[in-house]
């Protein structure tokens, strides 16, 4: 044993509680491998939350960082610099809208989002500020992106919540139907919900929302922190349902996971805002785009993306194999791409206790809201990982 212990200690006595943490401490990573201090070799289909797209030690990302950071790191956004520019161009070309924003975070796009979403309707009607968003939705953590997260248990403890967020449930347009006014400033959904148990959009949903977000001059944003990046198959997961937001967010997966986010919106949105209206010291700083290029050059590409969906598909299949086998224990598999979720329903463990049991086997994967196993690996998994994590999960399960 390294000083296992001893890190456990440091970090249980210094570190802020919010986080309830595994028991191991990880060290390095080599494609979809983590290893712990101890040596101790983990497939990794967590990938940091969606972060870790291309998956560990990826040399031209490693190469492409290693470079930025002895020519300069950071230069503040009063100067142009060559990687953000390179980086916004490819965004604005890849979504199809117009213009980008970085920022550091998922939490920070979102409230970029927010803001310009606010600024773009006030100059029709100052009450045209209500803010649409979904129950089981994940946004974020700052205040505006709290609230606009449809889980009371984390608004808790947090009022006053800005004014002008209202909710309704994902999948159910008669109900947006009903709540969506000339007041209504934005709907702000995830394309595939994520944290909240990963939960896709059925029919023609978005194409719904779409069509009453321009019946009353609403913006309709759409938050691909999690499902963009190649994760659902698609570069940006709105185009596998075939319509465009005013504003999508981006962030995990955008730069390898190196920190940032983005927002990109279209040009009648984006004149909304002038100088000064918003800002940054860190956000798309050269080091941060320096990463996200090797991002954006890669994923995007057709090959890279019909992998992530041959792969996703075998491993959805493993999935519902699972849940025939276990059909006790798993009521459905839901998700796209490499975004997917095994619903659990009286298992005989927690989802808790499964992903101890399955860390203990060498297979990190995640349990979200108490009773989803959430599969979100790095895009670079081959059959053979989805193999060796279904196998571990059947034994586990089969206890
Ligand atoms: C993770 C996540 C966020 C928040 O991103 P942070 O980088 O943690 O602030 C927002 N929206 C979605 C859909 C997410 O998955």
């Amino acid at each position: 044993m390294k000083n296992q212990e001893k890190i456990f200690s440091q970090d249980d006595k210094n570190y802020l509680p919010v986080f309830n943490r595994y028991k191991i401490v990880l060290e390095r990573g080599e494609g979809a491998y983590l290893y712990d201090i101890n040596g101790k070799r983990y497939t990794d289909f967590l990938a940091g939350i969606a972060v870790n797209v291309l998956g560990y030690n990826y040399a031209p990302l490693v190469n492409a960082i290693s470079k930025q950071a002895a020519k300069v790191i950071h230069v503040s956004n009063l100067y142009y610099t060559e990687p953000q520019a390179a980086a916004a161009e490819k965004l604005v070309k890849l979504s199809g809208l117009d213009r980008a924003f970085f920022g550091n975070s998922g939490a920070e796009a979102n409230e970029g989002a927010i803001k310009i979403a606010r600024k773009y309707a006030h100059q029709f009607d100052a009450e045209k500020s209500e803010i649409i968003t979904a129950w089981q939705s994940f946004h974020g953590r700052t205040l505006a992106t709290l609230t606009a997260t449809g889980q009371p248990k984390y608004h808790k403890g947090f009022e006053p919540l800005p004014a002008g967020f209202d909710y309704v449930n994902y999948n159910d347009i008669d109900e947006l139907a009903g709540k969506i006014s000339d007041k209504t400033c934005a709907v702000m959904l995830e394309t595939i919900q994520g944290e909240g148990g990963v939960y896709p959009p059925k029919n023609d949903y978005l194409k719904k929302v779409r069509e009453l977000c321009d019946k009353h001059g609403a913006l309709l944003i759409l938050d691909e922190i999690q499902a963009g990046i190649g994760r659902s198959g698609k570069f940006f997961a709105y185009e596998k349902y075939g319509i465009k937001p005013d504003i999508v967010t981006l962030a995990k997966g955008l730069a390898g996971g190196v920190p940032i986010g983005a927002f990109i919106c279209t040009e009648k949105v984006a004149n909304a805002f002038h100088a000064g209206d918003h800002g940054t010291t860190f956000g798309g700083n050269p080091l941060a785009c320096a990463a996200a290029n090797v991002i954006l050059d890669t994923v995007p590409n057709e090959k890279f993306l019909a992998h992530v969906e041959e792969v996703g598909n075998y491993f959805k299949n493993k999935l519902v194999e699972l849940q025939q086998k276990h059909s006790a224990q798993i009521s459905e598999v839901r998700g796209e791409g490499l975004i997917l979720g095994l619903q659990l329903s009286n298992s005989k463990k927690s989802g808790v206790e499964i992903v101890n049991e399955c860390m203990k086997r060498g297979a990190i994967i995640n349990c979200t809201v108490g009773t989803v196993l959430r599969f979100i690996p790095p895009l670079i998994i081959t059959n053979e990982h989805v193999d060796e994590v279904t196998r571990i999960l059947d034994e586990v399960l089969s206890e």
